[in-house]
């Protein structure tokens, strides 16, 4: 684990350093608290922050003061367990830095087993969160991204959409994917849809399943002419794979509508453009990849119906 140490005397932060480093910790030593509080900030791999409840020369900022700030970087996305060190085991500081934002406490200097089995339990919580966190934002069929976290990784990307080179979307929905249900079963059906996952997770971009047997693509740094590529290749691909039953080896298509980022866009907008544009290819004849077209809007309004039942789907 890579922990930051913080503590105003070198000769505590040394003595530290090489108890954590004979149990392969990667460490950072601080005097200042700033300067350790950016460490944390900026490193993400950071999982542990030991800091001395002392004032900290250079920052005036306490330990306790610290545990708060560090406390604030701590997300359901990103753990940080934070241990005060004190040579004072009173009580009422205990309560004070648990309740500023410590997970532990720990005595100063740090009897080395005892450090070590309070990174184990930190690094314990932390596994329990990444695999809390893989659950929640992955779809359990095809292990992209689900819906709810494609979105917000979507909102992030739009965000930052303006400091990019060019943005691009692609949805994608297999063709008459009732059909192979009704056909070839359910299970066969599910196998269709990790094939096609599999196909389009391996494109560097941001992937989810936005539902059945529908997925989104997000692709930083690719301009509509690069995502539009990227589309005809995957369609190429999929339409090339077969999915084995038992009776034969099944063929299947997909339909793809891709967007470019326009400024001011949210996610929602984006993809709404290309659902427009997947809708053409769909009405189109299916198994063809369609960019949206201010034009493709009236062609859709004529189709109140197909909107509302989409709608109706998410
Ligand atoms: P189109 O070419 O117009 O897209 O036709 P379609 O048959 O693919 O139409 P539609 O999108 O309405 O069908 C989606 C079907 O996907 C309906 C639903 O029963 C099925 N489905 C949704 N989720 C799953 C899943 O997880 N597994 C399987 N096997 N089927 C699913
Ligand atoms: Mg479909
Ligand atoms: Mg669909």
């Amino acid at each position: 684990m890579r922990v930051v140490v913080v503590d105003p005397s070198r000769t505590v932060l040394k003595f530290i350093a090489r108890l954590l480093a004979t149990r392969n910790h990667e460490v950072r030593t601080f005097v200042a608290a700033r300067e350790a509080l950016e460490c944390v900030r900026s490193d993400l791999s950071v999982g542990a922050l030991i800091t001395s409840d002392e004032l900290l020369p250079m920052s005036e900022m306490s330990g306790i003061e610290l545990c708060w700030e560090a406390r604030l970087l701590a997300t359901c996305r990103r753990p940080i367990y934070i241990i005060l060190m004190s040579c004072d085991r009173d009580q009422h500081k205990l309560i004070e830095a648990l309740d500023s934002g410590a997970d532990d406490f720990i005595g100063k200097p740090p009897v080395a087993e005892e450090l070590y089995a309070r990174l184990r339990s930190a690094e314990r919580l932390a596994n329990m969160q990444q695999e809390l966190l893989r659950l929640a934002l992955t779809d359990s069929l095809t292990c992209v991204l689900n819906r709810r976290a494609f979105f917000e990784s979507g909102e992030e990307v739009c965000e930052r959409g303006h400091a990019l080179d060019c943005l691009s979307a692609i949805v994608i929905d297999i063709d008459h994917f009732k059909r192979i249900n009704d056909v070839c079963g359910h299970d066969v059906g599910d196998e269709a849809i990790r094939r096609v996952a599999e196909e389009v997770a391996a494109e560097n971009a941001i992937t989810g399943r936005l539902g059945g047997e529908e997925f989104g693509m997000l692709l930083e740094g690719r301009d509509l002419a690069g995502a539009l590529r990227i589309a005809e290749d995957l369609r190429t691909r999929i339409s090339a794979m077969r999915v084995q039953t038992e009776k034969q080896r099944l063929k299947l298509t997909c339909s793809f509508g891709v967007s470019e980022w326009e400024p001011g866009d949210t996610i929602d907008r984006l993809l709404k453009r290309a659902d427009i544009a997947l809708y053409s290819a769909k009405s189109g004849g299916r198994d063809r990849v369609v960019a949206f077209d201010p034009e493709l809007i009236a062609a859709i309004n004529c189709s109140s119906l197909y909107c509302r039942a989409r709608s109706a789907a998410r």
